[in-house]
């Protein structure tokens, strides 16, 4: 069954049609990839996807209710969870108190901006987000500035904030872009370790190709704002419109 049914969405931006006739359905439980060449469209649909922005055509269901006209904290509390392009966590906190906003805003549902002076002293949501780092494998360094992780770590707590409210879509976009191969693995073995011990359907843009394959159950190739093809990764690998989208072959 599909958590996730996109259906002729489209995307302009003044003169130019980011996305057209999007057509994307992704079963509960798998993982699936979006791939496609730099402008292809990829952010952009991930963007309608969690109310970001609005598309201009078309229909987003998730779960069997539309998400068009939620806001993005609205299309959160139902269940998706988003990991940005670039690390979003407060490089002036520790890693201790980046998790407490998640666990926060869970218990007490939208976030609000003295969230972190009210949670102190409230043992069940600090309990919450010890057992988050101790299950990222991040409690030793849960004490540490978030500005001073390494780039695979920042995108470890950046997961683990998203999972801290339960999500059942996470979607990533380009979750390890300007990494070091060191790091890329590790955040393969993390989503992999996630996707065996939660119910959670992930939906992952990505460009590198040994993550996709990696993790990727069904992969949909965007190019020029339009599905190309969807596919398994051994049927996508040798395909001719996948060559040419990529390598102008
Ligand atoms: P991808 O993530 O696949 O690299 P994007 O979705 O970021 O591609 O961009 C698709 C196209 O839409 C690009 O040509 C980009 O320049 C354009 N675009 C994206 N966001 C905006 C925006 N907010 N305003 C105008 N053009 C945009
Ligand atoms: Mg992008």
């Amino acid at each position: 069954m599909a958590i996730l049914d996109v259906k002729n969405v489209g995307k302009r931006f003044g003169g130019l049609q980011a996305l057209s006739n999007v057509n994307l359905s992704v079963a509960e439980n798998t993982v699936h990839a979006i791939i496609g060449p730099n402008g292809a469209g990829k952010s952009t649909l991930l963007n309608c996807l969690v109310g970001k922005l609005i598309p201009d055509t078309g229909s987003v269901m998730f779960d069997g209710q539309s998400v068009l006209g939620r806001k993005p904290y609205e299309i959160n509390q139902m269940g998706i969870s988003r990991v940005f392009q670039t690390p979003e966590i407060f490089g002036d906190l520790t890693v201790m108190e980046n998790m407490l906003i998640p666990c926060f805003a869970k218990r007490d549902g939208a976030f609000q901006l003295n969230a972190l002076s009210r949670v102190v002293g409230q043992r069940e949501v600090i309990d919450h987000a010890e057992h988050m780092l101790r299950d990222m494998n991040m409690i030793d360094k849960r004490h540490m500035h978030a500005a001073s992780l390494s780039r695979g770590d920042k995108r470890r707590l950046e997961i683990a904030m998203c999972l801290a409210q339960n999500p059942r879509l996470l979607l990533l976009d380009e979750p390890t872009a300007g990494m070091a191969r060191a790091d890329t693995n590790n955040t393969i073995d993390l989503l992999k370790q996630i996707k065996e011990e939660r119910d959670i359907t992930i939906a992952i843009i990505e460009h590198d190709m040994h993550v996709v394959f990696s993790l990727a159950e069904r992969i949909t190739v965007l190019a020029q704002g339009t599905p190309l093809v969807e596919d398994t990764p051994d049927r996508i690998k040798g395909h001719p419109k996948v060559k040419e989208a990529y390598l102008g072959e």
